[in-house]
C-alpha cells in the first residue's frame, strides 16, 4: 500500500519538475498558477477527488492526502487552487443523488474546476446566519445574494452553493445546490473581482453574486433542510485532508531553512554546526513529524473511524496548521533576512510559502471555530477516556501503513462522535504495552507521562459546562486535547510501523517519536500553564542527532519526516550563494 503511494508521489513530482522559479515568478506577478495546474490534470489528479464507485480513483483518503502534500511542499497556491474542487465536490459524494455524482463526476474527471460557496461577507464561519435565499418559484428555485470570497468562485463552471431555503438561523433552514453556470440565465449572476491577498497571491479568491438566478428542482443536494448537515459533514473529510497544505510547507520550509544552515558561514564555520541552529532544526522536525503522524492517522481514520471524524477533524485541523506555523516562525529566524527578502535564497521561496500558510488556520474553519466544536463534545471524551474504550480494530488500520483500508463510508460521517477518541483513549492501554516492551530509551516514559497529562487534561474537561460561548479557559483545553492526540499518535505510529520502518535512520532508537513526544509535552505544560516536563532517559542526545539528521536530508533530498518521501533535488543554479 505504502509503496503504491509512494509512486504516485514520485510520479508527481517528476509530472510537475522544478518549479521553484516558476512560482516565484508568478507570485509576484499575481498570477493563476495555470501551468502547474495543468501539470495536475495532465497527472490525472482530478481522478483523486472523485470516488471510485464514480469512475474515479479515490479510494484511500491517505494516498489523497500525500498526494496534496507534495504539491503542498511545492505550491501552496497550486494545491489550493486546485484542491478546491474536492471541496467543491464533496456535498455530491455525500449527500448527491447518482445523477449528480455521474454529472460531477464527468466535469471532474475532465478537469473542470468546481467551487464551495459557503461564506458571505456578513457572515464567515456563522453559517446559521446566512442569508444568501433559494426560494420556490415554479420548476426550480430562484437564488439570490452573494457568496464571498469563494476560492474558484470566477473559474469554476460549477459550484456547491449553501442558501436559506426556510426560517433562517434555524439548522434545518438552510439547503444545498449544485448549481451550473452553463444554465443560469446571463444577466442572473456575475462573478465578483479577484481580490489581492496576502499570500496565494495568484488564486482566483473571488466572488459570485445572484440576481433572481433559476436553477431546477433537482439542483438541490440532499433532501430540503439538510444544508448545514450535510455542510458539516463534508467539513470532516475537507478539514483533514486540509493539514496536507501545512505538512508541505512545513517539509519545504525545513529544507529550505536547514539547507541554508549548512551552507551559511559564520566566523568560517557552518552555522549548522553550531547548538542553537542544530536544535532549533530538530526541534521543528520532531513537531513535523508529530504534525505529519497526527494528520495521516487522521486521513485514514476517514475510512476505519468514521464515526468519530467529527472530533478528529476539529482536532487536527487546527493541530497541523498551529504546529506548522510555529516551525516557519521558528526557521524565519533562523533564515534571517533570507526568511524576509523576495528575490534571495531558492528564489525567495520562503517568504512566500509563509505568506502562503497564513490562511491554512483560517479557511475551511478557523483554529478557534474547531475549538468551539471540540469543547462541544468535552462530555463525550471525557466518559471515553475515563472508560478507556476505544476501537482496537479502527485504530490499527489508521495508523498502520501496509495495512489495507476499509473503504470509505461517507454515510456514516455524523455530527457527534459517539465513541470519543480511539486515538487518545487509546493511551492508557498503549502506555502499558510499552512499557513491557523492550524499546528505545526514554520511550515508554514518555508514554506513561503523556497518559497522565491526558487524564489530568480531561478531569479539567469535565468541568466544563456546555455552553453556547465557552469560556478561555475550555479553548485552552482543545488546544491541550489536540497536543494529547498528537502524542498518542505518534506513539501508536511508532508501535506499527517501527519494524517495517526499522533501518531509516530517523526511526533508529526512537528518534523521531522520542523528539516529537518531547516537544509535544512541553508544549501542553505551556498551553495548560503547567510545570515543564521532567527528561526522559536519553533526551539530551535527541536534538543533536535528529538535527543532523535534518541537514543530511535537506543536502541529498532524502525523506525528512518519518512517513515522508524523498523530493528530487532542485536544480544546479536555483539556490544563490548564501
Ligand atoms: C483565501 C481564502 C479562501 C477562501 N475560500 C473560501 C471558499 O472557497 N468558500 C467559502 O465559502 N469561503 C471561503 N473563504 C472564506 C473563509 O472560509 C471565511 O473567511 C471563514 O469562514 C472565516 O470567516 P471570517 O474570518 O470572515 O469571519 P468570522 O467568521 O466572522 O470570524 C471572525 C473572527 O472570529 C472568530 N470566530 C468565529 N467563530 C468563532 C467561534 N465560534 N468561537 C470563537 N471564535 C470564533 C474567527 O476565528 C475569527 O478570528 C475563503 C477565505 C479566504 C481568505
Amino acid at each position: 500500500v505504502r509503496r503504491a503511494v509512494e509512486t504516485a508521489e514520485a510520479a508527481l513530482d517528476a509530472v510537475l519538475g522544478d518549479t521553484a522559479r516558476q512560482e516565484a515568478a508568478l507570485d509576484q506577478r499575481e498570477a493563476f498558477p495555470a501551468d502547474l495546474c495543468a501539470r495536475l490534470d495532465a497527472f490525472g489528479l482530478p481522478a483523486h477527488y472523485v470516488p471510485t464507485r464514480w469512475g474515479g480513483r479515490l479510494d484511500d483518503y491517505g494516498r489523497l492526502w500525500s498526494l496534496w502534500r507534495t504539491v503542498a511542499r511545492r505550491d501552496l497556491s497550486a494545491v489550493v487552487a486546485h484542491g478546491k474542487t474536492f471541496l467543491g465536490a464533496a456535498p455530491v459524494w455525500v449527500a448527491g443523488n447518482s445523477s449528480q455524482a455521474e454529472e460531477t463526476a464527468a466535469a471532474v474527471l475532465a478537469g473542470a474546476p468546481m467551487a464551495w460557496a459557503l461564506s458571505e461577507p456578513e457572515h464567515g464561519a456563522d453559517l446559521l446566519r446566512n442569508s444568501f435565499s433559494a426560494r420556490p418559484v415554479p420548476g426550480g428555485w430562484r437564488l439570490d445574494g452573494v457568496k464571498w470570497p469563494v476560492n474558484n468562485a470566477t473559474r469554476a463552471g460549477r459550484l456547491s452553493v449553501l442558501a436559506c431555503t426556510d426560517a433562517a438561523e434555524t439548522a434545518r433552514g438552510h439547503s444545498l445546490f449544485l448549481v451550473d453556470k452553463a444554465g443560469l440565465a446571463p444577466d442572473s449572476w456575475r462573478a465578483l473581482p479577484k481580490e489581492p491577498t496576502h499570500g496565494i497571491r495568484g488564486v482566483d479568491i473571488s466572488g459570485i453574486e445572484f440576481s433572481g438566478a433559476t436553477v431546477p428542482e433537482d439542483a438541490m443536494i440532499g433532501p430540503r433542510g439538510t444544508g448545514i448537515e450535510t455542510t458539516l459533514r463534508c467539513l470532516q473529510l475537507t478539514r483533514t485532508l486540509c493539514t496536507a497544505l501545512s505538512a508541505g510547507a512545513g517539509e519545504r520550509a525545513l529544507r529550505v531553512a536547514a539547507r541554508f544552515a549548512a551552507g551559511r558561514l559564520i566566523k568560517e564555520r557552518p552555522l549548522a554546526e553550531r547548538p542553537v541552529p542544530l536544535s532549533v532544526l530538530a526541534r521543528c522536525a520532531a513537531l513535523l513529524a508529530a504534525a505529519e503522524a497526527s494528520s495521516l492517522v487522521a486521513a485514514r481514520s476517514i475510512h476505519s473511524l468514521t464515526g468519530e471524524m467529527s472530533v478528529t477533524s476539529a482536532i487536527v485541523k487546527p493541530l497541523a496548521p498551529t504546529l506548522a506555523d510555529s516551525v516557519l516562525g521558528e526557521l524565519a529566524e533562523l533564515l534571517g533576512v533570507r526568511s524576509f527578502l523576495v528575490g534571495v535564497y531558492e528564489h525567495g521561496a520562503f517568504q512566500k510559502l509563509y505568506r502562503d500558510h497564513q490562511i491554512v488556520s483560517v479557511f475551511d474553519g478557523s483554529t478557534p471555530v474547531n475549538r468551539a466544536a471540540l469543547v462541544q463534545q468535552f462530555p463525550r471524551l471525557v466518559a471515553g477516556f475515563e472508560s478507556a474504550s476505544y476501537d482496537a480494530a479502527g485504530l490499527a488500520e489508521a495508523v498502520g501503513q501496509n495495512v489495507f483500508l476499509r473503504p470509505p463510508c461517507t454515510d456514516s460521517l455524523t455530527l457527534a462522535s459517539r465513541t470519543g477518541s480511539s486515538v487518545v483513549q487509546s493511551l492508557p492501554v498503549l502506555a502499558m504495552e510499552l512499557a513491557a516492551d523492550n524499546g528505545p530509551a526514554g520511550l515508554a516514559e514518555q508514554a506513561a507521562a503523556l497518559c497522565a497529562d491526558a487524564r489530568r487534561l480531561t478531569l479539567l474537561m469535565a468541568q466544563v459546562r456546555p455552553a453556547a460561548r465557552p469560556a478561555m479557559m475550555a479553548y485552552e483545553m482543545a488546544a491541550a486535547y489536540e497536543l494529547c492526540y498528537a502524542g498518542a499518535a505518534c506513539l501508536q505510529v511508532w508501535k506499527a510501523q517501527a519494524r517495517q520502518h526499522s533501518t531509516a535512520p530517523l526511526w533508529q532508537g526512537g528518534l523521531w517519536v522520542r523528539a516529537a513526544l518531547r516537544e509535544l509535552r512541553a508544549r501542553l505544560a505551556v498551553t495548560m500553564r503547567w510545570a515543564p516536563p521532567d527528561a526522559c532517559p536519553g533526551d539530551d542526545a535527541i536534538g543533536q542527532e535528529l538535527g543532523r539528521l535534518t541537514v543530511a536530508a535537506a543536502a541529498n533530498g532524502s525523506t525528512i519526516t518519518p512517513l515522508g518521501t524523498p523530493v528530487p533535488m532542485i536544480s544546479p543554479g536555483s539556490q544563490e550563494s548564501v
